[in-house]
């Protein structure tokens, strides 16, 4: 009950300095702000499309002038500064953008013409589903938590956002920054909490957007749909890279070490495992090697100028399952290439670690790392990286490296939401098409204007077109009570004139 016991600690992770202490809002917070959000969304909902984007406009502009924001992601994440900037603010920035010019589409309404109905129209509107809880994952404090409301708010939503208690800094400054923008700050709340604090708000509002591990988002997804609610959950990768003979080896090299220890591999779309054909194999292996002993790893530094690749891991979990998972390839014939231990500093560094000789035996290979350590898989062919490619539960994302043709034509096979060949992760900043995990990774999509949709709830009106009410009336008529042989003849031709062969063919007797 105390506010010491009950309190949050968030703890730098480069070097476990105390940076704050908050009280977790529990479900009574969640309520109190979903009671806040519920009255302010009318009057949100109410604002033309212009309004909306507008006060998100105030609300980019705002964050790009306050260096406080990114210096906080910084201090609680361990990211180095190039990716603070270059992947959370950059990609808030242009989901705003995005939101902004595809929301008219994903929220006009629109008149279908029904083909049976004729002489009816119907109209398809689209309204908001009134209070969305955004639910985030530690890795992006902005990209996955705030980036994440900005969809369901310009589709009208007010939204309450419950970061993870492991990094919610950022995400206190960005709700500040909203207020501080000239926006009403009942329409993007944020409330700081533990899982406990998650499952209220999911038990308050009108839709979840949920961004975390598979065993959080199944319980998210359960308690959602007992309310029968809408949940979009985005969940864990084990992306695999393929790299096939004649791949431009140096390419897929560099691009293999970016996408595997980029924020210390925390990332859901990073790569979690390569496969590389046996011919380029030892080639490809040396060079993947030598860059990732190259990368400059240090705790970050707030001077934009820094040398500096890879700061620490953000969660101490991450490092008992590099760990864990490092000690069972080993035991099972994997080597080292680089790597494989804690980096003697006082916070939570991991050197980036490359593993050869792995197979589907090793846990390293079958579930999720989401730490800095990458295995490589030589396989004979590309039929053969592609069968254990998609020998997983998930399905996320996944990466081709090799000639164009070949490299495509494998890209259409694999069993994945999200594919890239000959470059890797950017993909998730290709905000215009729909992005959703297959298997366990997740259900709905992010991005798109599918992704706006999907925020709303449509109503369709169906009603006579004008100039021809009176003989819609007349025939909706003679479809109702007292039921009447002869209408009944009329529909039997009709069924035969619109969908059957030969609507001359004679019509049998009335059974
Ligand atoms: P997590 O599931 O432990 O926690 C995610 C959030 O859920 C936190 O805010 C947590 O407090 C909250 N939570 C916990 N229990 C809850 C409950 N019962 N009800 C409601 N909320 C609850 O995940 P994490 O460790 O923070 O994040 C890492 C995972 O996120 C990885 O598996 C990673 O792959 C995944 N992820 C996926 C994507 C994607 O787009 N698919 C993006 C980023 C991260």
């Amino acid at each position: 009950m105390g506010c010491v016991q009950d309190s949050i600690r968030v703890i730098s992770p480069a070097d476990g300095a105390l940076l704050a202490e908050l009280p977790d809002a529990g479900a009574a917070g969640a309520e109190e702000a979903v009671g806040r959000a519920r009255a302010a969304a009318p009057r949100w909902a109410a604002l033309p499309l212009s309004g909306r984007a507008e006060a998100l406009r105030r609300f980019r502009d705002a964050v790009l002038d306050a260096p406080q924001v990114v210096e906080t992601l910084i201090r609680e994440s361990g990211k180095p500064r190039h990716e603070a900037e270059g992947t959370d603010v950059l990609y808030l920035c242009e989901l705003i953008r995005f939101a902004i010019s595809a929301a008219r589409r994903a929220l006009r309404p629109e008149t279908r013409r029904p083909f049976l109905f004729m002489l009816k129209r119907t109209r398809l509107l689209r309204r908001p589903l009134g209070v969305v809880g955004v639910i985030g994952p530690w890795n992006f404090p902005i990209l996955n938590n705030a980036a994440d409301c900005v969809f369901p708010l310009i589709a009208g939503n007010t939204v309450v956002l419950k970061p993870s208690e492991v990094t919610p800094l950022t995400s206190l400054a960005l709700a500040e920054i909203w207020r501080r923008a000239g926006n009403d700050p009942d329409v993007f709340q944020v409330v700081v909490g533990r899982g406990e604090t998650g499952s209220a708000l999911v038990d308050r509002v009108d839709g979840v957007m949920f961004t975390g591990s598979v065993a959080t988002g199944r319980k998210v997804a359960e308690q959602a749909g007992r309310r029968l609610i809408p949940c979009v959950t985005e969940l864990g990768g084990k992306s695999p890279l393929l790299v096939l003979a004649g791949a431009d080896l140096e390419r897929a090299a560099e691009a293999a070490a970016w996408s595997s220890f980029l924020h210390s591999g925390q990332a859901c779309v990073r790569t979690e495992r390569i496969y590389v054909e046996e011919a380029v194999a030892e080639r490809f292996e040396a060079m993947l090697a030598e860059r990732v002993k190259a990368l400059r790893q240090r705790a970050p530094s707030l001077d934009a100028a820094a040398a500096q690749d890879l700061g620490s891991v953000t969660f101490a979990r991450q490092l008992e399952v590099a760990e864990r998972q490092l000690r069972d390839a080993v035991e099972k014939g994997a080597r080292v290439l680089t790597g494989g231990r804690r980096a003697g500093r006082e916070g939570l560094f991991f050197e980036p670690t490359v593993l050869a000789g792995a197979d589907h035996s090793m846990e390293v290979m079958r579930e999720e790392t989401f730490g800095p350590m990458v295995p490589v898989m030589r396989v004979k062919d590309a039929e053969e990286a592609l069968a254990l490619a998609n020998q997983s539960h998930l399905g996320l994302n996944a990466t081709v490296f090799g000639p164009e043709r070949r490299a495509r034509a494998l890209a259409e096979r694999l069993e994945s939401g999200l594919v890239i060949v000959n470059d890797v992760m950017v993909n998730y900043l290709v905000v215009e098409a729909p992005m959703g995990g297959w298997k366990a990774s997740g259900l709905g999509v992010r991005h798109g204007w599918e992704g706006i949709r999907q925020w709303t709830k449509g109503t369709a009106i169906t009603e006579a077109w004008p100039p021809l009410a009176p003989l819609d009336r007349f025939l909706s008529r003679r479809l109702a009570f007292p039921y009447d042989p002869k209408v009944l003849r009329l529909i039997r031709r009709a069924t035969r004139l619109l969908y059957g062969r030969g609507w001359k063919r004679k019509l049998g007797p009335m059974p």
